[in-house]
């Protein structure tokens, strides 16, 4: 069998370590939208949300080229997520691609049901290269965060600009060459190796924006428009929590660990609304505002996709979270039709009022 898998941000790394180790065969879609994009917001319900559209054109991409097993992760919480891969299915069989589509339950996730589901794949595949791929791949997911922190950091103060996009964009060119957890990691080591040595103006105190909302979102450049390249041009050093490693931490390593660690951004948001879920991420997203200025962040950007229920209800929080805790949020919502160029113009703003507010607060001190 022929596995495909959907991209979100960084993530194809570690599922390339793990189909690697486990020796499963894969089609791997392009990281940047392909011809199938096109096709699946013709045949997407219009209302859908971003994520939808761009899975489904990585499935449609991945059948096309040789897959024939897709796993996909939906669930039974307040979101549309819970429903979309059995309309996503429902889709790819109307228009004749055939796969086994397999969706699994992430709010109701145990090891049985997941060898259970995923049989066909692992099948006459040894338990130890199962175990060392999964572990093989958690390693990467934190390895390739920290890069992707690095760059961030490195972005925003280097002398010549352009340095760390070029790095960067090797690091990707290379790894999508490349085979097996070894290989990899080497990649990712030298790539570190490389960010360190960009020159760096330590000097420079740059405004520190804080990304916020929707995890396929923030953690997806193709679909938010590589925002954190973009701020970090602008001289903005841009924080993201929402990556695959916090998630991991935080549904998997805390939920391990007997003493009960709580999720600070889930307990944050309950300031504003008094339940432990409103879908999605919408709860960390109030939370995220609230500790993002306790930490002094100069301002907070909130990125959805239009029509994402659990960040609407969020948005409702901001106003009040602005005043008491006196930070500015800015909301950009993305979906196909979002244009580049308004786009950068609202970016640019956003970081000019930012300037501003603190080049006034340094006049009064
Ligand atoms: S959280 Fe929002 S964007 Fe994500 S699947 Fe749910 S409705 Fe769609």
């Amino acid at each position: 069998m022929k596995f495909t898998f959907p991209h979100m941000g960084n993530m194809y790394v570690p599922i390339k370590v793990l189909l690697d180790t486990i020796g499963i065969e894969y089609v791997m879609p392009p990281l940047k939208s392909n011809n199938s994009y096109e096709s699946a917001i013709k045949h997407s319900p219009e209302f859908a949300c971003l994520p939808f559209k761009s899975i489904l054109s990585d499935f449609i991409y991945g059948i096309e080229n040789g897959a024939d097993f897709i796993l996909f992760g939906g669930g039974r919480g307040q979101c549309r997520l819970g429903y979309y891969g059995d309309l996503q299915a429902e889709i790819l069989n109307r228009l004749n691609y055939r796969a086994e589509f397999v969706c699994l339950d992430l709010s109701n996730l145990t090891v049985v049901e997941v060898l259970r589901r995923i049989g066909p794949l692992v099948e006459g595949k040894s338990i130890f290269k199962i175990i060392s791929g999964i572990y093989y791949a958690v390693r990467t997911v934190y390895r390739v965060d920290r890069l992707n922190a690095l760059a961030r950091y490195t972005r925003c103060r280097e002398v010549q600009k352009g340095q760390t996009d070029r790095i960067m964009s090797e690091f990707h060119k290379q790894v999508q060459k490349t085979n097996g957890y070894r290989c990899i990691t080497n990649i990712i080591h030298d790539t570190v190796k490389l960010l360190r040595k960009v020159l760096k103006d330590r000097n420079y105190k740059p405004l520190r924006i804080s990304l916020v909302g929707e995890m396929y979102v923030c953690a997806h450049p193709n679909i938010n428009l590589d925002i954190e390249r973009k701020l970090g041009n602008m001289g903005i050093e841009v924080h993201n929590n929402l990556t695959i490693s916090n998630w991991i931490t935080e549904y998997f390593i805390k939920k391990l660990i007997p003493v009960g660690l709580k999720d600070k951004s889930l307990e944050a948001g309950k300031e504003y609304m008094k339940t432990d879920d409103i879908g999605g991420h919408g709860l960390h997203t109030i939370g995220n505002c609230i500790l993002s200025a306790k930490k002094k962040f100069d301002g907070v950007i909130h990125l959805y996709p239009f029509t994402c229920m659990p960040e609407i209800v969020a948005q409702c929080a901001f106003s009040e979270i602005e005043m008491k805790y006196n930070i500015p949020i800015m909301t950009l919502i993305i979906d196909e039709m979002t244009g580049e160029a308004s786009y950068v113009t609202r970016l640019e703003a956003f970081v000019d009022l930012l300037a501003m507010k603190t080049r006034q607060k340094m006049s009064f001190i």
